[in-house]
C-alpha cells in the first residue's frame, strides 16, 4: 500500500512558493499520474490551496483530470497529434506547440471545433527534443500566433541540466531565452501573458529562470537528494506485509536462479511485493527493506509478486507484521532515492513506476490554507 502524505505535498509547495516573487505563479506538474501519487487527488489539493495551474504530459491525462471536476488552466506540456489537440481543446486544456506540423494540425482542429486554443509557443533553447528554433521566433511564429486564429498563452523551454552542480549550461539556455524575449520587445511583438522556463531544481536555484510561471513537479514529491537542502520532504511512505516465516538451514537457496544460498541457518520472511509493484527487481541481494525498525536485506531475486528478506535473529517476526518499503521507521528511512541507487535510476522514474494495482491511501493535509 502506497500512504501519499498530502501535508507533505503543501508543505513542499510552501517551500517553493516562498523563494517565488508575489507574481511569479506556481504549476503543478501532475503528469503520470502525479509522479504515481495519484494525479486527481493531488491536482485537487493544489487546487484547493490555491496553485495557480497544473501541468500533465498528455491530452489524455488532463481529461481525466477536468472528469474529476477540477477547473482552472492545465497546459499539455508534450506535443499532440491531431486527435489529441481535438481532445485538448473540447476538455478546455492549453496546448504546447512544438512545430509547423503541429501547428497545421492546430488551425484544422481549430477550425472544425470553431473555437481558439489556448497555445504555448515551446522554444528549443538547448533540450534538442522538440521545440522551434529561437531565431525562428520573431520572423515566423509570433506573426501567426498573434493573428487571432488561436490565443498565445505563453511562451516556454525546458532546461537539460538545472539539477546539476555546474551552471553553465542552464545560463546558457537562460541567455537564449532572454534573446528571443528581447526579440519580440524590439520588433514590437506583443508577448503572452505567460513566459516559462524553469523546472524544480531551476525554481529553487536559479530566481532568473522564474519570468510569470514556475512549473514544478518532483519538488512536490520530495524525493531528489537535493530536496532535503530546500526543507522538502517525501510525500510517499510504500508498506506491505509479510506473508510467511521460515527458519532455513545452511546451505538451502531461496527463490528464482538460486541466487542466494543462506551461509548458517537463517531466518527469511516472505514479503507481498514485487516488480510488478514498481519494487525493482535490480535490489535483488542488494536492496532493503524494515521490519520493526530494523534493516533487512532483501535476499534472492525479486519477483512479480513476492520478495524474501533475511531477518536478524533478534527481531520477532510472524506473517502479518508490516514491513516499510519505503519510508521512515524507528531512526531509520529508505527513500526513493535509495531505490534508485539500487537501479542505478533516479527518483522520478521509482515513482512512476509504483504499479497501478498498489492502492493509494491519503493522509489529510486537514483543511490546506492558501500556500502563498
Ligand atoms: C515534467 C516537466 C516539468 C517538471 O519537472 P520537475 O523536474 O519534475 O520539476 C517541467 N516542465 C516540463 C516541460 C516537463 O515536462
Amino acid at each position: 500500500m502506497a500512504e501519499v502524505d498530502l501535508a507533505a505535498i503543501l508543505h513542499n509547495a510552501r517551500e517553493i512558493r516562498r523563494r517565488l516573487g508575489p507574481r511569479v505563479a506556481l504549476m503543478g506538474v501532475v503528469k503520470a499520474n502525479a509522479y504515481g501519487h495519484g494525479a486527481v487527488a493531488v491536482a485537487r489539493l493544489l487546487k484547493e490551496a490555491g496553485i495557480e495551474w497544473l501541468g500533465v504530459a498528455t491530452a489524455e491525462e488532463g481529461a481525466e483530470l477536468r472528469e474529476a471536476g477540477v477547473t482552472g488552466p492545465i497546459l499539455v506540456l508534450g506535443p499532440s497529434n491531431r486527435e489529441e489537440m481535438h481532445l485538448a481543446l473540447t476538455q478546455s486544456l492549453d496546448l504546447t506547440l512544438v512545430d509547423e506540423m503541429g501547428w497545421h494540425h492546430l488551425l484544422e482542429v481549430c477550425q472544425n471545433l470553431s473555437r481558439p486554443a489556448r497555445v504555448h509557443l515551446k522554444v528549443d533553447t538547448g533540450m534538442g527534443r522538440v521545440g522551434v528554433a529561437p531565431d525562428s521566433v520573431v520572423s515566423e511564429w509570433a506573426p501567426r500566433l498573434s493573428a487571432g486564429v488561436v490565443r498565445w498563452q505563453g511562451l516556454m523551454s525546458h532546461l537539460a541540466e538545472s539539477d546539476a552542480e555546474d551552471s553553465s549550461f542552464t545560463r546558457h539556455q537562460l541567455g537564449t531565452f532572454l534573446d528571443v524575449i528581447e526579440g519580440l520587445r524590439q520588433a514590437k511583438q506583443a508577448l503572452p501573458p505567460e513566459l516559462h522556463l524553469a523546472n524544480s531544481a531551476a525554481a529553487l536555484k536559479y530566481p532568473g529562470t522564474h519570468f510569470t510561471l514556475v512549473r514544478v513537479g518532483i519538488g512536490l514529491y520530495g524525493t531528489e537528494p537535493w530536496a532535503p537542502a530546500f526543507g522538502l520532504r517525501p510525500a510517499m511512505r510504500l508498506i506491505s506485509r509479510v506473508t510467511m516465516v521460515k527458519r532455513v538451514k545452511s546451505g538451502q537457496s531461496i527463490g528464482y536462479g538460486r541466487t542466494y544460498v543462506a551461509s548458517r541457518p537463517t531466518v527469511i520472511a516472505t514479503v507481498a511485493v514485487g516488480y510488478a509493484d514498481g519494487f525493482p527487481r535490480s535490489a535483488s541481494n542488494v536492496g532493503w527493506m524494515l521490519l520493526r525498525g530494523r534493516r533487512c536485506p532483501v535476499v534472492g531475486r525479486v519477483s512479480m509478486d513476492q520478495t524474501t528478506i533475511a531477518v536478524p535473529d533478534d527481531v520477532p517476526v510472524q506473517p502479518g507484521d508490516a514491513v516499510t518499503l519505503m519510508g521512515r521507521e524507528g531512526g531509520e528511512e529508505i527513500g526513493a532515492r535509495d531505490w534508485a541507487a539500487w537501479s542505478n535510476t533516479i527518483s522520478y522514474e521509482v515513482l512512476t513506476r509504483i504499479g497501478p494495482r498498489v492502492p493509494r491511501r491519503y493522509l489529510g493535509a486537514g483543511t490546506p490554507g492558501p500556500v502563498d
